[in-house]
């Protein structure tokens, strides 16, 4: 899809996100790519599709992904990203002319909630909408339930977050347009979001698309990130099974494009890790 032509009020997302590219630069180079003109390369990507917006940062090397959800007065952020990623959200929510009133989390690994602090230092008042389960994650507390596989939860756990959830979700809840759907096995509280008006499904890390399609926890070896942070397989497809049963008209995963009309592509991922999970 043509992303300059779906900017949101018709302005190039060239030039509004053109900021991020410095920090960008710095951040990865340590500054020795400071005076190449190329902000393209490092910038944040928008891409626009009905009512999701995908914010990237890094798109070309290493693509973190998180969402905002046009609401009739208001924007829902999916996910924070990394931290240099703070300003661009904010600018895309000044571009849309429309605030950010909700943030949700679908994990809380360290590329979810990168930006989260400082978002909440801006927007003080904006509710942060968190599974019961993950919440722990986000105090760094790998405890496991008793009712749980005993397998470590891998990935970058934060340390020193600041910010805790301010409302507690289960699956079934609704939030605005978007409904709470429990998708455990990335991380025992991994959650997906769908948007009941269109059935467009944000899963975080319970698929990716970067490296080509997989259920969490199956490696793809151009991105294996993922795979590598994911906590529970079994989980995991029990999860992708209950996403796919949604039926998506699309997939919007923590790293990796918007997938559109996904179904078949997720039935073969699905039947590929089961048949991984059964030759075990
Ligand atoms: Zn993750």
């Amino acid at each position: 899809m043509n992303t300059e032509d779906n900017s949101p009020k018709g302005l190039s997302r060239r030039d509004f996100f053109k900021g991020s590219a410095f920090v960008t630069v710095g951040l990865v180079s340590g500054g020795f790519l400071a005076n190449y003109k190329m902000p393209e390369f490092f910038t944040m990507r928008l891409t626009q599709e009905k009512t999701l917006y995908q914010l990237t940062l890094m798109p070309l090397i290493f693509p973190v992904n998180c969402y905002l959800i046009e609401e009739e007065n208001g924007l829902t952020l999916i996910d924070a990203a990394l931290s240099f990623g703070f300003k661009d959200i904010l600018k895309a929510s000044e571009k849309m002319d429309k605030p950010i009133t909700k943030i949700v989390l679908t994990h809380a690994h360290g590329d979810h909630i990168g930006a989260l602090d400082q978002l909440k230092q801006t927007l003080k008042d904006v509710p942060v909408y968190v599974s019961q389960r993950e919440s722990r994650l986000m105090s760094g507390d790998t405890t496991l339930d008793a009712d749980e596989d005993n397998l470590p939860v891998k990935g970058s756990v934060p340390k020193n977050l600041l910010t805790r959830a301010d409302v507690l979700v289960k699956d079934g809840d609704q939030i605005g347009s978007l409904l709470v759907v429990s998708a455990p096995g990335h991380t025992p509280g991994s959650t997906a979001y769908l948007d009941t008006r269109n059935n467009i499904l944000i899963v975080g890390d319970a698929f990716q698309v970067r490296g080509g399609l997989a259920v969490a926890g199956q490696i793809r070896p151009l991105f294996p990130f993922p795979a590598l942070a994911t906590w529970n397989k079994k989980a995991a497809l029990e999860s992708a099974h209950k996403l796919r049963n949604l039926d998506p008209s699309v997939l919007a995963t923590g790293h990796g494009n918007i997938l559109v009309n996904p179904l078949k592509a997720m039935d073969e991922v699905i039947a590929q890790a089961e048949n991984a999970l059964k030759s075990k």
